[in-house]
């Protein structure tokens, strides 16, 4: 579980403040998969790295499992970034490394012995259906494979979280039925708590179980996918997701 209290962060550019999350609130359940939408700068983006703690709240506190991350020591820190996984709507993929050495990379940074590596690799090949791929550069890969090998690097820690900024916004609408598919077998066979981001409808609608809107830096409505969509209490919720059909 994830649980956002009373959140803000404040960036502050000389002497401007931008308040990027304001008092968010929210609690997302183990095994949800929860989408965030909002129109662009709404806070999105910030809100969710928060709890991959690239960034840290200016106020208020985020507990993962009960433990609140805001807190944590650099060691700690290190521990807990291995328990969330994120996928990226670029890649962000080392061009200069293999499949294979790309889904390893975690696992080296972590200390992880070779002959572990070389196993979890090949597992996690063969679960985004790329096995034949190992020793391919990304340049050589479709987009939608890449998004796999993407998939496949940030579960390779084994996180309980995954975070996905736009991830399938680079992608046709084929090849992103393909990589949601693969989102709901990682939520349904692991158990993968998944926050995602997207401006298409169609990807909330097909994958998550819950929404939060975000306006100006706030959560301005949260819910069911299908009581948010079939009874939208906000105007701006009403507004996005016309403008987006
Ligand atoms: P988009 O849909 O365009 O990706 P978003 O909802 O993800 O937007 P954020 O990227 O979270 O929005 O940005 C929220 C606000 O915070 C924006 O006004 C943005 O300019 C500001 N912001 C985000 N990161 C920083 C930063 N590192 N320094 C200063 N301001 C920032
Ligand atoms: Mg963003």
């Amino acid at each position: 579980m994830i649980e956002f209290k009373q959140v803000s962060k404040t960036f502050r550019l000389g002497k401007r403040e931008v308040h990027a999350v304001k008092d968010v609130s929210l609690t997302v359940e183990q095994g949800d998969i929860y989408g965030i939408i909002g129109f662009s700068g709404a806070g999105k983006s910030t809100l969710l790295r928060l709890v991959n703690l690239l960034e840290r709240p200016s106020e208020g506190s985020i507990e993962i499992q009960g433990v609140n991350v805001t807190s944590l020591s650099a060691k700690e820190l290190r521990k807990q970034r291995r328990n969330i996984g994120m996928i990226f709507q670029n890649f962000n993929l080392f061009n200069s490394r293999t499949v294979a050495g790309n889904i390893a990379y975690p696992l080296k940074l972590a200390g992880t012995p070779r002959h572990e590596i070389n196993k979890r690799v090949e597992e996690l090949l063969r679960f985004v259906g790329l096995a034949d791929k190992a020793k391919d550069y990304p340049d050589q890969l479709s987009g939608g494979q890449k998004q796999r090998v993407g998939i496949a690097r940030a579960l390779a820690t084994n996180p309980d979280i995954l975070i996905c900024d736009e991830a399938t916004s680079a992608l046709d609408p084929d090849t992103t039925a393909d990589v949601l598919r693969l989102l709901k077998q990682v939520n349904r066979e692991f158990g993968i708590t998944i926050l995602l981001i997207t401006h298409e409808m169609e990807v909330i609608q097909s994958v998550c179980t819950k929404v939060a809107v975000m306006e100006n830096g706030e959560v301005i409505e949260s819910g069911g996918v299908f009581e948010v969509f079939t009874d939208p209490q906000h105007g701006t919720t009403r507004r996005f997701i016309r403008s987006v059909q």
